[in-house]
């Protein structure tokens, strides 16, 4: 099978999908409060559009996709979406990326469409806090989302913090804890630099070697050994606990090398890089009438402009490119 490479040896196996920039959430560091500018419905692109993309991309390697947004789980339609999807692409592993408001109710039905594996988005654990940053009170309903996609056998089953410095960081063991506590997966992910209106500065970013070092009060990290599928991530447990704690350093440790991913936004802009606005518009092409072989050659050339390492500022937020 032809695979995507890109002009550094890096195979591109992992695909992320973003489905709508429409979110229920207002986290500070990713929205202004009244939310972006949404883009008009004809701009993003349709189911029938996403699944012949993702043939082109499972026809040249990818074998992983995650579904994320903007909020996922706020686009119509999305459960007929992503049995279709797993019934084109059954041996490709389909996740999902949420914030977990409406994992509650949605969990069974997820689950049933071939989705093995959810990463629910959470930075606080208290109530106020938790409202502050997201400028919702909702935690309790991401508590349910989160204890029905257990229930429901998701495996496995990650929260994703991102621990802001002297907003959340306080609270780093007690999310730690929550590995302990039951067989959930913690990454901490570094606040990056996205969005003109995220907030970032660089003394926010509370770097691993700290989380670790917060961490260490709950017993010793005994570190997990890698799988190429980790991608960035680097795995430990802390001793005893049926679940993980894993970290995403992406200000502080320099993960490019291992980066296998590919990112496409609700309006079908094709990202090779997270941190870099380099793009390649793939739905002027499919809407202009493309052959597959057409598609496939952007696919290519996308795969080539991936750089090394990130140069330059990133001025979309994580909210619009898909995080
Ligand atoms: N709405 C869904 C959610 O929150 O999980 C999916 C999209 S959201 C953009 C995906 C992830 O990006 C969330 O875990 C969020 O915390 C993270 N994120 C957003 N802006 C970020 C930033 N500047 N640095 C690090 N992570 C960020
Ligand atoms: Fe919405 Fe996710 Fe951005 Fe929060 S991080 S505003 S939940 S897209």
């Amino acid at each position: 099978m032809v695979t995507l490479v890109d002009n550094h040896h890096r195979r591109l196996t992992y695909l992320r999908l973003s489905l709508t920039d429409r979110c229920n959430l207002r986290c500070r560091y990713c929205m202004p409060p009244q939310g972006l500018p949404l883009l008009p419905h004809r701009e993003i692109l349709t189911y029938e559009e996403m699944l012949r993309l993702v043939g082109l991309f499972v026809g040249r390697g990818v074998n992983k996709i995650r579904v994320t947004g903007g909020e996922p789980l706020l686009r119509r339609g999305l459960i007929d979406f992503l049995s279709r999807l797993k019934g084109a692409a059954p041996g490709v592993e389909l996740c999902l990326t949420t914030n977990g408001l409406l994992l509650g109710d949605m969990a069974s039905a997820l689950r049933q469409t071939g989705i093995s594996r959810v990463n629910v988005s959470l930075d606080s654990l208290d109530r106020r806090r938790y409202r502050d940053i997201t400028r919702r009170d909702a935690l309790d309903r991401v508590l349910a989302g989160i204890d029905a996609s257990l229930e429901t056998g998701f495996d496995p089953v990650k929260i994703n913090m991102v621990p802001l410095a002297g907003v959340n960081d306080d609270e780093i063991a007690d999310f730690g804890r929550l590995s302990l506590e039951r067989p959930l997966v913690v990454r901490f992910i570094e606040f990056m630099p996205l969005g003109d209106r995220s907030g970032w500065r660089p003394e926010m970013v509370v770097p691993t070697e700290e989380v670790m070092n917060r961490l260490k009060p709950l017993g010793g990290l005994e570190p997990i050994e890698r799988r190429p599928e980790d991608g960035p991530a680097r795995r430990f447990r802390i001793k005893g606990a049926p679940g993980e704690v894993g970290f995403i350093s992406a200000m502080t440790d320099h993960f490019c090398p291992s980066c296998n991913r590919l990112r496409v936004t609700a309006e079908g802009r094709l990202r090779p890089c997270l941190l870099s606005d380099a793009e390649v518009d793939l739905k002027a092409a499919l809407r202009d009438g493309r052959s597959d072989a057409e598609l496939a050659e952007l696919l290519t050339r996308a795969a080539g402009l991936k750089p090394r390492r990130p140069t330059e500022e990133v001025h979309r937020p994580m909210s619009s490119i898909g995080g």
